[in-house]
């Protein structure tokens, strides 16, 4: 063997040097990343489709269990047969290892099976604003996002309600050539029977836990279960593709990403939401606390009171000066973030969203 050339040294010095600089264990870092939809046998895919067409008649797909037949009517999420999108584009604002150079496919779908008070895509989540899409249209829309976009992946934003059109969207793509990975962007709202469905489809789960008290989501996310839900979900989802992974080009391809929204004054709830996972799914799971709580959606509107008016009827009149949900009406503030990162740490959690120390990506 001959000795190797001066551009053979410069290479493998390249890739050494790109290798190191991520600071990655090696359990988190694969050489290469084949989509799971891409590796599902035909006779694996027919049965996902019919048992998507199944749940659409009966529909069980999130935690309200509605029992509606969705071609005919719709639940608590507004939305039947088709899906409703508001906005398909490239997105920059989510995480570094998440958005890449070319940015997030992102697909925000409209309608969903929370009511969250101080929701941050209120305009979205809760109006059936959008267009109307076949599972066909959407896969079509995944190829433009990967072909004109360049994007790293395709993000399906709030999903929980529409996973049997996700489902049937996905295995049209993988026909069409679609080949990047599949993000499945949830508020942890979901049922282990649509998590079982996007099993073998879904290549990353991105679940926001957003609080932990059974009073707390009863009144701020009008459903008492959330919490229950959320615990139940993020395990499975960790089951399905256990902790995040990426490519040396520092892009996250496999595994779960944990968010969690820190809240005004419900600190503490975060503290325990970091407790569980660190005991539950290991100390090994990213997260990343977000600070960008603002008031939005119902939070400070003006407090309304019943009055009776001179006809006898009763109108709505505003109360002076007092508003909704006024113990959330305000930004968080520094010392709550860092109160629930503190406990993050305490849990032994050590894989953060937090931008690089060294020279290498934000991983
Ligand atoms: S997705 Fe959830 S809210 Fe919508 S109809 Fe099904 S069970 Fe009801």
């Amino acid at each position: 063997m001959g000795r190797p050339r001066p551009t053979q040294i410069k290479a493998a010095l390249a890739r050494s040097s790109l290798k190191r600089s991520l600071h990655l264990a090696p359990p988190f870092l694969l050489d290469d990343y084949i989509p799971r939809y891409q590796l599902l046998t035909s006779v694996e895919a027919s049965k996902k489709r019919s048992r998507a067409y199944a749940h659409l008649r009966n529909c069980n797909l999130c935690p309200r269990l509605c029992g509606v037949n969705r071609y005919e009517t719709t639940g608590m999420c507004l939305i039947g047969a088709n899906v409703k999108v508001n906005v398909i584009a490239p997105h920059f604002g989510e995480e570094p290892c998440i958005q890449g150079h070319n940015g997030s496919g992102s697909v925000f779908f409209s309608g969903c099976n929370l009511r969250c008070s101080f929701c941050q895509n209120h305009d979205i989540a809760h109006q059936r604003n959008g267009m109307d899409l076949t599972p066909e249209e959407l896969a079509e829309w995944y190829m433009k996002l990967q072909e004109v976009g360049n994007v790293h992946n395709i993000n399906l934003i709030t999903p929980e309600h529409v996973v049997p059109q996700v489902a049937l969207s996905i295995l049209h793509a993988r026909e069409l050539g679609l080949r990047i990975p599949i993000i499945y962007n949830t508020s942890a709202f979901d049922s282990l029977a649509s998590l079982e469905l996007m099993d073998g489809l879904v290549d990353i789960y991105l679940p926001d836990f957003k609080v932990w008290s059974p009073a707390t989501s009863r009144r701020l996310l009008k459903a008492e279960d959330y919490a229950a839900a959320a615990r139940e979900s993020v395990r499975a989802m960790h089951a399905q593709v256990g902790d995040l992974c990426f490519t040396g080009d520092g892009l996250a391809k496999k595994g779960v990403l944990v968010r969690h929204l820190v809240m005004p004054g419900k600190e503490a709830e975060g503290e325990l939401i970091m407790k569980f996972l660190a005991e539950d799914l290991g100390r090994d799971v990213f997260v990343n606390i977000m600070e960008q709580y603002r008031p939005a959606a119902n939070v400070g509107k003006p407090k309304r009171r019943a009055k009776v008016v001179e006809t006898g009827g009763v109108e709505a009149a505003q109360k002076d000066g007092e508003v909704r949900y006024a113990e959330i009406n305000r930004a968080v503030t520094d010392e709550e973030v860092s109160t629930v990162r503190r406990a993050a740490e305490r849990a032994g959690l050590w894989r953060f969203n937090d931008p690089p120390k060294h020279d290498g990506f934000a991983i």
